[in-house]
């Protein structure tokens, strides 16, 4: 049972949950007091080093939310197209399984029939791939589950990945898998979306066209500060974002309602991950060694080839060599610095 049931559903929410979360979050960074001996660059710095002001990071933002919150509404409508298929696939499963059992179940009949008996089954197999695809309707999996019959049933593994995400009540309502389970499809999430997103930006630091037309638009921000923190192309945020999510939506097999949370969990690190404050006390600074320190060594000039990984592990980075590790130090006239550990 969540707040919002009954007048918004899960999808919607997952869309324009993350946007409002986003301001909200974000806002409460932009009203505090200055905070000078917080923060990771003094506010002249800011200033001097950044190419873009506030105004136009805030219309870039509402441009990216507004493209992304289309894109994405238009794959969900797309998607409960697709889910067509899914119900297709169960209509055909269920004539078969009534004319198989009309037939006298396993006598001969199905021996005279085993001709389309294979057609229907690889007619199932195909529908069931483009749903599995395209469609994340756990209802349908579990329509496909129950009128498939035990014999057709039992050469799929429809029921194991039942078991694994959800399925549905006699309603056709989604039965929101344990508490547990959520939190392993959440890390699941995070770790999928981490490696999309550290290939993907990596690559566009490689790619001198990428980087030039797309991504240094989020580097004009040399000094970040939390409202600046989905400030990219468009593009960008369909690339690394949009499908990012959309990937480890799929792949951890999370119901919308998880989703919901997992996307909100996401936007929350990536506004604190620029807000440019170290703040005594951030669970983000003492749970994560990716944090507010670790990608501001990715946006100071001499650290864009460091520290790729976002927005949750620092893995990658560790894995692949381009890790660069950072010390904390007081500056003389105020606030702190990261500054680069170079070997
Ligand atoms: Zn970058
Ligand atoms: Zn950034």
């Amino acid at each position: 049972m969540v707040f919002w049931e009954g007048y918004v559903s899960d999808e919607v929410m997952g869309i324009f949950a993350p946007i409002v979360i986003y301001w909200l979050y974000a806002g409460f960074y932009q009203l505090l007091p200055p905070l000078d001996e917080y923060r990771l660059h003094t506010r002249k710095e800011e200033e001097e080093k950044n190419l873009v002001p506030l105004s136009k990071v805030i219309k870039g933002v509402l441009l990216q939310q507004l493209v992304q919150a289309v894109v994405a509404h238009a794959l969900f409508l797309l998607y409960a197209g697709k889910c067509f298929f899914m119900a297709l696939s169960c209509v055909v499963t269920a004539r078969y399984s009534s004319s198989h059992m009309d037939s006298g179940g396993c006598g001969s009949d199905v021996l005279v029939d085993s001709h389309s008996w294979r057609m229907l089954l690889i007619i199932h197999y195909y529908l069931f791939i483009l749903a599995l695809v395209s469609c994340k309707d756990k209802a349908a999996w579990t329509c496909n589950h129950k009128v498939a019959g035990s014999s057709l049933e039992s050469s799929l593994f429809i029921p194991k990945y039942g078991m694994l995400t959800s399925s549905a009540d006699e309603s056709g309502t989604t039965i929101q898998p344990s508490i547990p389970i959520q939190i392993m499809q959440i890390i699941i999430g995070m770790i999928v979306m981490d490696t999309w997103q550290y290939f993907a930006h990596r690559y566009m630091h490689q790619n001198k066209f990428l980087y030039r037309h797309i991504h240094s638009q989020h580097h004009r921000l040399v000094v970040t500060y939390a409202i600046g923190a989905l400030y990219n192309h468009p593009v960008e945020g369909l690339l690394l974002d949009t499908v990012g999510g959309a990937i480890a939506f799929l792949v951890s097999g999370m119901t919308a309602r998880t989703s919901v949370i997992f996307f909100c969990f996401a936007v929350v690190k990536t506004v604190d991950d620029h807000c440019g404050l170290w703040l005594p006390g951030n669970i983000f600074h003492i749970f994560f060694q990716n944090n507010t320190a670790y990608h501001d060594i990715h946006h100071q000039l001499p650290g864009t080839k460091y520290n790729y990984s976002q927005p949750f592990f620092s893995i990658w980075d560790k894995l692949l060599g381009t890790h660069m590790p950072y010390t904390l130090v007081n500056r003389p006239e105020g606030g702190l610095e990261a500054r680069l550990v170079k070997d």
